[in-house]
């Protein structure tokens, strides 16, 4: 071997990127093996981080200081917190970024971690001693490592489609790096196809503005990162518009034109994320689609038109646009374009996201059958983590449900697999009420630091939140007061005569933080996140105190036997959680949870089962 390290990761995705970055900060030497000295951190489509269910993973990854969210806010120039109306539990913080800067910044952070060598080749071999992987081959010489972190997004076997023109490569722009592909397929594992699609990219001096619908960012930020202070650019607003009958029209009379519609494309594509030629033939009845035109930058004339991924002929893909207003004399600067590639089955995988038949071996990011920017670095982080700890002779480290967005995508990849582009959304986790953007430090900040990857101003931050957040809830227990004393300051609640603490009285709808400081003026000197955290806990209360029992009774039950069960006879089991049972014969319902496909709702109709038995 040229060159040894304790773990290389090929591909500067997102899930490299965090995957190096984490490597390094548990002490590994990391090799970043990338096509390309300025691909680290490019962002395939579009130029922005964050979002329902996204927002929490990127908040998560930070807890564990990696690099997404920082790198976001500081190339941020609108910030918007989605769902902002409903409850804290499903919003979801939103930065568009300047596509440019983001990548810049994600280099120079990787550049300044000690622990990272970049090299600049194209990965074209996996060397093997038996089933153990022992570092790879590239364009520029053998790498060898205790551990290697396969991260290549689209690029294995990729197809691009544009019209009837197919191109092999991973994305547009990029080098094309086929002969891994060929080396991964080697390995005998479980792959499939699956395909996704980015709209074309407009000039956005071409783009009548006036007259279309402006959106602006939040006048108060939410960042991703806990770090931030204040944004570290200008601000800038996007714009609304909308796709006419007109356009629906040119997309059915080409629709033939499609590749995914003329039978060109095998690959299933994401349902959440649909292209539109999708939106028009599947919602027939719809006669308009709404379209974000996101600015890519401060010093960048291109705009991203958000919602009409497309890979109709080039001719085409100019028409359509012709019909929708303020785009009339756009000009497209990079065509919309699709693209298929292979993934692998996830289910091969262990919750570490090692190969289970391999040693040595962790993917992460989109090879592993999902989509999204988020999804793909939190895997990263993941699979860096485990492959630094198995260099160092260190148990594989788990995240799970009950604490972790990130343990919901992995508990979902690795036992159910997936049937299309998997991405997160709030509603995967059970346990969402627990899993917020507030107390994401409370959940994992002690998980860092017992493996060492966070750094000392992340800890301390992490602790000095964790004592106001107890010396608030010390005060909201001990302050107390009737109705009649709330009434006096203008809070209108029943009066029952009851006294209550501070903390339940702001389990009320109807009684806010601003009514409590009335009421109680010391704790006006509480900071305003803590207080917010402090009121969402009381506000969810009741479902919290009922959803740690039960966590608590599902860790109790992972031993419970399930004997010589037979499941066809269990009441509330589908045909195919019935299936799967008998097929694997699970002994426990641990067990039980880890049979590939079995479901939540599955686990809960096998427990009254389980403890009758017991
Ligand atoms: P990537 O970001 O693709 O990174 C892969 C890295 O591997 C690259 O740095 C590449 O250079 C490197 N690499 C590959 N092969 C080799 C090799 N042999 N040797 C060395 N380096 C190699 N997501 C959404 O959420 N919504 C969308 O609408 C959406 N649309 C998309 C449209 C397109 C056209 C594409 C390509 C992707 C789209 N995505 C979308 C997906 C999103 O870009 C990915 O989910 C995300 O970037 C995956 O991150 P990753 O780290 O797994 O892979």
């Amino acid at each position: 071997m040229v060159q040894k390290f304790d773990v290389i990761v090929v591909g500067g995705g997102h899930a490299g990127c965090e995957a190096a970055a984490v490597a390094a900060r548990a002490g590994a030497s990391v090799a970043l093996v990338t096509l390309d000295a300025n691909d680290a951190g490019t962002m395939s489509c579009n130029p922005a981080i964050g979002g329902l269910g996204k927002g929490h993973l990127v908040r998560e990854i930070d807890a564990l200081d990696g690099l997404m969210g920082r790198i976001a806010d500081s190339a941020g120039i609108q910030f918007r917190l989605l769902n902002r109306r409903k409850g804290a539990a499903v919003q979801g913080p939103r930065v568009q970024c300047d596509r440019a800067r983001y990548r810049t910044a994600m280099g120079e952070a990787l550049t300044a971690e000690p622990g990272i060598t970049r090299i600049v080749a194209e990965t074209t071999e996996l060397i093997r001693n038996g089933s153990r992987i022992t570092g790879i081959a590239t364009s520029c010489g053998d790498i060898g490592a205790a551990a290697v972190v396969l991260t290549t997004g689209t690029f294995l076997g990729g197809i691009m489609h544009v019209g009837d023109l197919s191109t092999a490569g991973g994305r547009v722009g990029a080098r094309r790096a086929t002969r891994l592909g060929d080396a991964v397929r080697a390995l005998g594992l479980p792959m499939a196809r699956l395909k996704t699609g980015t709209p074309p990219r407009l000039d956005g001096r071409t783009i009548d503005w006036a007259g279309l619908d402006s959106q602006p960012g939040d006048a108060k930020p939410v960042f991703m990162s806990a770090m931030t202070r204040a944004p570290a650019l200008p601000q800038l607003a996007c714009a609304v518009t909308r796709t006419t009958p007109a356009t629906h029209a040119i997309v059915r009379d080409n629709i033939a034109l499609a590749p995914m519609y003329a039978g060109r494309i095998a690959g299933v594509g994401p349902r959440y994320c649909p292209s539109l030629e999708d939106k028009v033939m599947r919602f027939a009845d719809r006669d308009s689609h709404q379209i974000f035109l996101e600015p890519e930058g401060l010093d960048d004339a291109l705009v991203y038109p958000n919602g009409i991924s497309t890979s109709l002929p080039l001719a085409i893909q100019a028409a359509l646009l012709a019909t929708i207003p303020g785009l009339a004399r756009a000009r497209i600067v990079q065509p919309g374009y699709a693209i298929e590639y292979d993934h692998i089955d996830p289910r091969v995988l262990t919750p570490g996201l090692r190969v289970t038949a391999f040693k040595g071996l962790w993917l992460a990011g989109q090879i592993n059958g999902t989509t999204g920017y988020e999804e793909a670095a939190a895997q990263g982080l993941v699979a860096g983590l485990n492959a630094a700890l198995a260099a160092g002779g260190g148990q594989e480290a788990r995240f799970d449900r009950t604490s972790s967005y990130i343990g919901v995508m992995i508990d979902d990849l690795v036992t159910q697999g997936v049937s299309e582009p998997y991405r997160m959304f709030t509603s995967r986790a059970e346990y969402r009420l627990r899993l917020r953007i507030d107390n994401v430090a409370a959940r994992l900040s002690g998980f860092g630091e017992a493996h060492g990857i966070i750094g000392r101003a992340r800890a301390d931050a992490a602790r000095a939140h964790a004592d106001a957040m107890a010396y608030g809830r010390a005060m909201l227990d001990t302050e107390r007061a009737t109705p009649s004393r709330l009434r006096a300051v203008g809070v209108e609640v029943r009066q029952d005569g009851i006294e209550r603490t501070a903390f339940d009285w702001l389990r009320f709808d109807l009684v806010t933080w601003e009514d409590a400081v009335r009421v109680w003026p010391g704790l006006a000197a509480i900071d305003p996140a803590v207080a917010d955290s402090l009121s969402t806990d009381a506000h969810y209360a009741s479902y919290l105190t009922r959803q740690d029992s039960d966590v608590a009774r599902f860790a109790r039950d992972e031993s419970l036997e399930l004997g010589r069960a037979d499941f066809a006879a269990i009441p509330g089991l589908s045909t195919e959680m019935t299936a799967r049972l008998s097929a694997a014969r699970p002994a426990t319902i641990g067990a039980a949870s880890r049979v590939p496909g079995i479901t939540p709702a599955a686990l809960t109709a096998l427990l009254p089962f389980a403890r009758r038995a017991a």
